[in-house]
């Protein structure tokens, strides 16, 4: 592993410390049980991981990207799942870079200490998909208020929340210059709107992910909740997706981690033909080449934390690095399933959990091909294709 990933090995150490008290069956019960785990989440908030990124004035650790990618990828790869709980670390930096002064010395220092939950964001729906520009749920003045309409999916931890980021057209799409403008960002509180015009209803999905479908029918929020300036929530929202690629892309790391161990240990002891079934070329290539590729993804994950530390553009590092740590991982993901033989689909040896945990990042929070496109456009100057 990278030297200076090393630099981390305390933290490393005290969250690998913290998560040896939750071992594989803990979670594989959570997982059959398609349950939350709650007491893994809170042992971490009670231990002020959770708070890595929020500054010290605030209560929290004041720590780099970088570290906080640490704390992310132990948790994977000690065979745990950071979807869990990862909106915690990334989400308040909206408050933190667009919040008023009020909002950050109200909501941080709750949030640092546990008391306030800052799980959820709200910007995928169902009709628009990555087309984000086009999302249809409105938030309209009324007097002090907005009023939200509108529906959103595939909302993550809003059970294990208190409270939400919600992107909403506060223009309409036909009276702004460009697309990107008249959308707007606010803090939702969950505890106050579920049942009030939010209804929420579970998704039943692959990952156990604790993941929701949201309609909004009237929902009133006060205006001082809006972050920053009414219309320029599109902007404020792409401004944390950096940190967000990253730290998915360290989960990834460690997810990568863990089936390489999981399946090295495997086929050094499994006997097949009178021999370790890992010392045939076709076993061992495979594990090698996912290897190698996780170790590369690594690197691009370490220079978008280090580019992203000192306030340098880092878009492009992170979405790559958020490409190449879900390829690495599913790469490794497929090389663990296939050598376990019939026992990778056993649910007791938790390859086929953490491989259907890591195959999401494929997917979420933006597919593969759109980093492609991404890179595609704004890096080689390809015209744009959509
Ligand atoms: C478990 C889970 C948790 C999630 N949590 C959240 C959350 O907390 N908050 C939130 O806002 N969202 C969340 N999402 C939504 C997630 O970000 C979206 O699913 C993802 O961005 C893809 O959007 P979509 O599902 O609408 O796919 P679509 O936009 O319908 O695209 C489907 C597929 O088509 C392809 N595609 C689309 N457009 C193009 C193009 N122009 N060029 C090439 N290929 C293209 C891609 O391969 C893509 O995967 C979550 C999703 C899942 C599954």
């Amino acid at each position: 592993m990278s030297t200076k990933l090393d630099a981390y090995q305390e933290i490393r150490d005290a969250v690998r410390a913290l998560c040896a008290e939750f071992p594989a069956d803990y979670f594989r019960k959570i997982d059959e049980e398609r349950g939350y785990p709650e007491a893994f989440v809170n042992a971490l908030t009670k231990a002020g991981w959770l708070a890595a990124l929020i500054p010290e004035e605030y209560g929290g650790s004041g720590l780099g990207l970088t570290e906080a990618s640490v704390i992310m990828e132990e948790i994977n790869r000690c065979g745990g799942n950071s979807g869990a709980c990862h909106g915690q670390m990334y989400n308040m930096g909206t408050l933190l870079r667009h919040g008023s002064q009020q909002q950050k010395d109200y909501y941080l220092p709750k949030i640092a200490s546990g008391e306030l939950r800052l799980q959820s964001m709200a910007v995928t729906e169902p009709s628009t998909g990555t087309d984000t520009t086009k999302l249809k749920t409105t938030a309209v003045k009324k007097g002090n208020k907005y009023i939200i309409n509108g529906q959103k999916v595939w909302i993550s931890r809003v059970q294990h929340s208190d409270l939400m980021i919600l992107l909403a057209r506060t223009t309409p799409l036909a009276d702004v210059k460009k697309k990107s403008e008249g959308m707007s960002i606010f803090v939702v509180d969950l505890r106050d709107a579920i049942g009030n015009g939010l209804t929420v209803q579970p998704i039943l999905n692959m990952v156990n992910h604790e993941t929701n479908e949201l309609f909004f029918d009237n929902l009133e929020i006060p205006e001082e909740n809006l972050i920053g300036e009414e219309g320029k929530g599109f902007r404020y929202i792409l401004d944390g997706l950096n940190a967000e690629r990253a730290l998915i892309a360290a989960e990834c790391i460690g997810d990568g981690y863990w089936f390489i161990d999981k399946v090295t240990k495997y086929v050094n002891e499994r006997i097949v033909f009178g021999r370790p079934i890992g010392q045939n070329q076709g076993v061992q290539f495979p594990i090698a080449k996912a290897y190698i590729n996780l170790e590369a993804a690594n690197l691009m994950r370490l220079k978008a934390c280090e580019l992203f530390d000192a306030h340098l553009p880092c878009g492009t590092e992170a979405n790559m690095a958020k490409m190449l740590a879900a390829d690495a991982s599913w790469e490794a993901a497929n090389a663990c399933l296939q050598f376990h033989g019939g026992f990778g689909f056993a649910c007791e040896y938790d390859v086929e959990r953490k491989f259907r945990e890591t195959r999401l990042y494929q997917v979420a929070p933006i597919s593969t091909n759109l980093i492609l496109s991404y890179v595609a456009e704004h890096v080689l100057g390809l015209p744009r294709s959509f």
